[in-house]
């Protein structure tokens, strides 16, 4: 099933909720549907039934209060799927969405070449992409990157399942 961020008051990402939570705490009058990159209350586009009634699904839910926010675990170690994840599961040349057996890890600084594999260094590519960068560097390629890559957030590190369920709106939220 498809999940909802659940934000704090302040708009801070809290964690990831499933669809029958996220109806339980709208029911009880806890949050609000938050609004997504188009200006419009966060849905996916599917619903969800409970025994009464049907629910549209939300995708971003805010808290009406304060809650205190548990402190991060420290990040684990560069994890592909995660890599996936911040990005959104889309090629960082192309902008092309797809699933895990589709994308591959660009290193943007070749790793032939000395380019490590960090967070800084990878990013989400097509194979095709990936394919005609080859060995050059995104300037050499004549290549341009969707956004510079950066840290996860530590809300990248949850598994959702090795596919593509991502939120476009979530990343709204998650930006560092
Ligand atoms: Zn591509």
């Amino acid at each position: 099933m498809k999940r909802a961020l659940l934000l704090n008051c302040n708009g801070e990402p809290l964690q990831f909720i499933d669809g029958m939570r996220a109806i339980k705490l709208m029911l009880k009058g806890r949050v609000d549907v938050a609004f997504g990159a188009t200006g419009t209350p966060s849905y996916w586009e599917e619903n969800i039934a409970t025994p009464s009634k049907e629910f549209k699904l939300p995708a971003v839910l805010r808290l009406k209060y304060y809650v205190q926010k548990r402190p991060h675990k420290k990040p684990p170690r560069f994890q592909k799927h995660v890599l996936f994840n911040r990005d959104s599961w889309r090629c960082q040349y192309c902008g092309i969405e797809l699933s895990y057996s589709c994308l591959t890890i660009d290193h943007v600084f070749p790793t032939s070449r000395g380019g490590s594999t960090c967070w800084r260094n990878c990013v989400t590519a097509c194979r095709k992409c990936n394919n005609t960068k080859g060995n050059k560097t995104p300037e050499e390629a004549g290549m341009k990157l969707m956004k510079q890559p950066l840290e996860p957030h530590t809300l990248h590190y949850w598994d959702i399942s090795k596919s593509s369920v991502w939120h476009d709106d979530w990343n709204l939220f998650m930006s560092q």
